[in-house]
């Protein structure tokens, strides 16, 4: 693993996909015939569909383990530049084994990366929701066998409606059972429902989970377990999840006593940073530097590693 510790890192960032990290010169990169014309065009996230299609469209560049080393490496130098010291790395492990390619030496070879960077790696391997149990099943085997090459936790994610958090409640408890944190992906496009299924199964994060504003109980909930929301700003407006930038409920979560951490979720699909997360949050939310510095805590605060 990679230095330093969490509890000495400047900057963490919890909500980070790789396949939604890879920057268009990475992508050329990897396939030298993809023009940036091409790439643009087809990357462009115009509401949530148009979004799952870019990253659809994405995951299947990589064609190789060494296609996923390459995105890795560029994360992490990017990761490195902007003082990232800690970073929990979601890999959509259920696309790639529904992809029949090798999860297990496309992981060797993402390991690899992770030891030769300064920012401490830790995995996710998340599950696609609509795909059902069945398909979640290996991922989260996978997962529970390389806790000891940096995978710290397990999640879901894909489409909400169509893949109802109880559908996972035995995998998340077997999972927990095994050593691994829970987190999940609710309440992003949907509805509070969603974010009380996924504590129903365990998660004890909640990626996104913005929709928990539309119920008081459930912020309530949030606010006296202590459970954090992994909030993603820029990503909100760009799938629609959001209606606009001011109508995010980021300072509304915040000032109800939500834990919050800001996060990229897809920097290279939404154009973004951690640190344009953070100046987007005080400039159009108002966040002081003391705020600011408060969610910057949670984010060590919150992760998964100990
Ligand atoms: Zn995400």
């Amino acid at each position: 693993m990679g230095s330093p510790e969490p509890a000495q890192a400047a900057l963490a960032e919890l909500h980070l996909h790789l396949e939604g990290s890879i920057e268009p010169e990475t992508l050329r990169e990897i396939d030298p015939a993809l023009t940036l014309d091409e790439i643009a065009r087809e990357t462009a996230c115009a509401g949530f569909d148009g979004f799952i299609r870019a990253y659809i469209w994405v995951n299947r560049k990589l064609k190789s383990p060494s296609d996923y080393a390459i995105a890795a490496r560029r994360l992490f130098e990017s990761l490195e530049a902007q003082g990232i010291g800690y970073a929990e790395v979601t890999l959509s492990a259920g696309v790639i084994l529904r992809r029949q390619q090798d999860l297990g030496a496309v992981f060797d070879a993402l390991s690899h990366e992770a030891a030769r960077t300064r920012v401490a790696i830790r995995w996710i391997p998340d599950a696609v929701r609509q795909w059902g149990a069945d398909a979640a099943k290996p991922v989260f085997d996978f997962a529970a066998e390389r806790q000891n090459d940096g995978v710290v936790a397990i999640g879901i994610g894909g489409i909400e409606a169509e893949g109802p958090a109880l559908w996972f409640r035995d995998l998340y408890a077997r999972a927990r059972d095994r050593g691994l944190r829970l987190t999940a992906h609710a309440g992003e496009t949907t509805s509070p429902q969603s974010v009380w299924e996924a504590l129903e199964i365990g998660a004890e994060r909640i990626g996104h989970g913005i929709r928990a504003i539309e119920d008081p109980r459930l912020v309530e909930h949030l606010r006296e377990r202590g459970i954090p929301l992994e909030v993603c700003i820029s990503s909100n407006v760009s799938t629609g999840s959001v209606a606009s930038l001011q109508e995010h409920p980021v300072r509304k979560l915040f000032d109800a006593g939500v834990p919050i951490i800001l996060n990229t979720d897809d920097p290279a699909l939404f154009d973004c940073t951690l640190q344009s997360e953070y100046e987007l949050a005080a400039r159009e939310f108002g966040f002081t530097p003391e705020e600011i510095a408060r969610i910057a805590a949670n984010a060590r605060r919150y992760a998964f590693a100990s």
